[in-house]
This record gives C-alpha cells, sequence and structure tokens, in this order.
C-alpha cells in the first residue's frame, strides 16, 4: 500500500500553474510573437533551459544581482556546476558559436519564447519561474537593428492589444568611453558613499553603473546630479546612439532619454531600452482601477562583447526580452481583445454498452470532420450526462441508447429548446454541421 502523503503539495513559492482559463492569452501572445516574429525575418531558436553556470557568470557577469544573489546553481551527480538559466541571451550566443552561425548569411535573427528562472522574492508582477519571449539579431553592429528590435517590441505589444506604451532609452558606450565615465562617476559618488543605501556602498566597489538606476529613496539625491553617460560617448557610441533615435524617429516610435537606464547585465554596450506602460487608464475603471505601473514590461539592448567573451568571433549583436506576465496582467486589466480558443458545442450522450461504443466511433469521426465534442464515457444516466452538457454550454447533445445503436440512429437533443429527432447515423456529421452554422 503506498503511504498517505503527510501534506498536500503546492506550487513552489514564486511559481504557478497556468490554468485553461488562462491559456487564451498565452495563445494570443505566441501566436502574434510568432507571425511578426517570421515578417521580421526571425527564426526560431529554443535552447535548454539548463546550462553551465559560468555560461551565465561570464556573460551576464560574476557581480550582477541576477548571478550573486539569483541563480538556481547546483552541482550534477556528474559533478558539472550547472544552472537553470536565468535569462534567454546567453543561451543563445551559446548556440551561435556551438553551430557556426557565424558562417550563415549575418545578421542571424532568432526569437525565442520559454521559462526563465530567477531567486527572487516573489511579488507583483515578479516571480522565481518566469517566462520571456526574446529576439535576437546577431552579427551586425548597424543602428538601424537597434530600431528594429525595438520596433517588432513594440509591435508585438500593439499586436497582443496593448496600449499606451513608452520606450526608455540611453547608451552606456563602449569598453572605451565607459572607463572614462566609470571614473568620472565614482569621483562624483566618492565624497557622497555616506548616504547611499548598501546595496550602493557595494555597488561602489562592483558595479558603479548600477548605481544610476537604485530605486533607494535616500539614493535619488545624489543620483539626481550625477554625470549623465551620454556626455562622456566617444565619437563612434555618440554617433550610433544618434542614428538610432533617428531610425526611431522615422518609425515614428516615440521615446524619452533616460540617463539613469543602465539595465542589469554586464554583457551590454551602447544602446540600452526598456519599454513601460504609462498611465494605465482601464476602460470602464473607477479612480482606483487608475494607477501607474513602474514595472518595465520588458527591455534589451545592444551586446557587442558577448559572443566574443563566450570564446567566438568579434561580432556584434542586439537584442530584447518581453516579460510575458507583465504582459498578460497588462492585457487584462487594458481589456486586451483575446478570442475564446475553440470551444466545442457538441456532447455524446451514450446508454448501455453497444451505445457507448457508436458513440464513441461517432466521436472519432466527429473529430475527423473538424467538429470538437464533449463526452462523459464514464456515466452511464442520460440525466446527469444531459446536466454536464448543459454546466459546459452545449448546444447539442447527440444521445445514443442500446435501441438507436441496433436502429443505426442517433438522437440530435437541441440543449436550449429540448426538442428532440431522431437521425441516421450516416447523415449525423452533416446534420450538425449545419446546426452549428446556424
Ligand atoms: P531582464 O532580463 O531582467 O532585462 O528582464 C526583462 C523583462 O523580463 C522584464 O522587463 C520583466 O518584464 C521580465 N522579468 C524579469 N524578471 C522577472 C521576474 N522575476 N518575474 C517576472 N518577470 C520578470
Amino acid at each position: 500500500m503506498p503511504k498517505k502523503p503527510k501534506k498536500t503539495f503546492q506550487t513552489l513559492k514564486g511559481t504557478y500553474d497556468v490554468l485553461p482559463q488562462d491559456q487564451k492569452y498565452w495563445e494570443k501572445i505566441k501566436a502574434v510573437l510568432k507571425n511578426l516574429s517570421l515578417h521580421y525575418g526571425f527564426s526560431r531558436i529554443d535552447t535548454p533551459v539548463i546550462e553551465y553556470a559560468d555560461l551565465y557568470t561570464s556573460s551576464v557577469g560574476e557581480a550582477t544581482d541576477v548571478v550573486q544573489k539569483q541563480m538556481y546553481i547546483f552541482k550534477t551527480k556528474g559533478k558539472d556546476t550547472v544552472a537553470l538559466r536565468p535569462e534567454g541571451t546567453a543561451g543563445i550566443a551559446r548556440a551561435y558559436i556551438e553551430h557556426g552561425m557565424i558562417n550563415l548569411p549575418q545578421p542571424v535573427k532568432l526569437y525565442y519564447i520559454g521559462p526563465m528562472f530567477r531567486y527572487e522574492q516573489p511579488q507583483a508582477g515578479r516571480f522565481r519561474q518566469f517566462y520571456q519571449a526574446g529576439f535576437e539579431v546577431i552579427g551586425d553592429k548597424d543602428a538601424s537593428y537597434d530600431a528594429q528590435v525595438i520596433n517588432l517590441f513594440i509591435k508585438i505589444c500593439y499586436g497582443i492589444g496593448l496600449k499606451n506604451l513608452s520606450v526608455k532609452i540611453n547608451s552606456i558606450g563602449c569598453k572605451q568611453c565607459r572607463s572614462g565615465y566609470r571614473s568620472q562617476l565614482l569621483r562624483y559618488y566618492r565624497s557622497r558613499i555616506k548616504g547611499l543605501c548598501s546595496d550602493c556602498k557595494k555597488r561602489v566597489k562592483i558595479n558603479p553603473l548600477r548605481l544610476l538606476d537604485c530605486k533607494e529613496e535616500k539614493c535619488q539625491p545624489a543620483k539626481i546630479n550625477a554625470p549623465n553617460i551620454i556626455d562622456s560617448l566617444c565619437k563612434e557610441c555618440h554617433d550610433h546612439f544618434k542614428l538610432v533615435l533617428e531610425f526611431l524617429d522615422e518609425l515614428e516610435i516615440p521615446y524619452c532619454l533616460d540617463q539613469f537606464l543602465v539595465r542589469g547585465f554586464d554583457y551590454y554596450t551602447k544602446t540600452v531600452f526598456e519599454v513601460f506602460l504609462e498611465d494605465e487608464h482601464i476602460e470602464g475603471g473607477s479612480e482606483k482601477t487608475h494607477k501607474r505601473s513602474s514595472l518595465a514590461i520588458g527591455g534589451g539592448g545592444r551586446y557587442d562583447y558577448l559572443i566574443k567573451m563566450l570564446g567566438g568571433k568579434d561580432v556584434s549583436a542586439v537584442g530584447a526580452a518581453l516579460g510575458i506576465e507583465r504582459v498578460l496582467d497588462a492585457m487584462k486589466q487594458q481589456n486586451a481583445r483575446v478570442s475564446d480558443l475553440q470551444k466545442s458545442q457538441v456532447f455524446l450522450v451514450q446508454v448501455g454498452e453497444l451505445g457507448k461504443k457508436k458513440s464513441m466511433k461517432l466521436f472519432d469521426e466527429l473529430s475527423s470532420a473538424g467538429i470538437y465534442a464533449m463526452e462523459a464515457f464514464g456515466r452511464n444516466s442520460i440525466s446527469s450526462q444531459l446536466k454536464i452538457a448543459d454546466r459546459m454550454g452545449a448546444k447539442i447533445s447527440l444521445i445514443t441508447g442500446q435501441k438507436e445503436a441496433i436502429d443505426g440512429d442517433v438522437i440530435l437533443r437541441d440543449m436550449e429548446t429540448g426538442a428532440q429527432e431522431i437521425i441516421p447515423v450516416e447523415k449525423i456529421v452533416k446534420v450538425v454541421k449545419e446546426r452549428l452554422k446556424k
């Protein structure tokens, strides 16, 4: 006898089930993502959710929160140190190198959707297993691709039905201009360290750029007057950024410059951006349902050194990722239009052994004709089956009892009026199709 479990199981903290009632949102997101990505020349890629942990330490960065605090990392029985992927870009860069994609016509454009894992404190819009959809353009440094990635991001959001998006954009330069800026920033912060939060005190030592995106109240006065990185850009980075903005203007994508936007990962160079939902006016909502969202629904940027850092050639790239949970939440809040998944309208009712056999056969015939049917083959009484049909919203029930099975008939019951008629089984598919059209 199996032992009775001591407790009932629940999802792990920060994880969740995607229940049937939410699938229609997911289907819409996936359909729009696939359709638009293909239009823009992106091919789908799926990489494993588990990789060598070093992949992330050497790309996302040793000193980042994601690697330091949030990575699910463990040793396998074979003594490999592996991690559940905290983000998608590093795995795709690894795949680009591993599969010699440099030999394909460049740039290589890839898109993905899948779960990511970060050991964060769960709260609204923050999970430990969450989903991202993203796209990467690997193999070209042209500023038009930065704009194309932002454009595709926005198009996908609008395609899904979101409104009121705003793009924040910045350039964090290249190695050269960034090192000068870092020294300048450190000089500026030297006399202000005392007033900073404990995280920023650490950032001064390990990741000074992240001082700029601290959200703590006490760090704001210092932040506000910090030197602007744009003023430190070298000519190449400056011109690149100018071009990105000009392309966005041409594409009529509104944006605002944000000198404090640096993004969390080490691999970023030049353009970085994030997309937010502006004031959320919820249709038909009251004052209470009008709120400002401060969480980004996604973001991205250029990562010109990543492929080389991972052992590949000197190849430039740019990409972005959007957080599916936040997009889905926004779809609900903004009443985005989603159609219900195809719902079945036909219910098969059977009585007796022969009735069940014929009914099972009919189920297959309907399915081959493209008609989804519902059933409760485990039930025997007509009334309980009809009750279920009613609860499931069936328009028609097809009843096969012992007599109908022998005579080669089916009883068609209109669930709204209760009217019943006997139809020869060989005509039933045609009749059902006609009735469903009405
Ligand atoms: P990042 O990879 O940190 O740049 O995040 C890109 C997007 O993924 C964010 O803007 C969020 O929409 C989403 N995201 C990041 N972390 C989480 C999380 N823990 N839970 C849910 N969504 C997340």
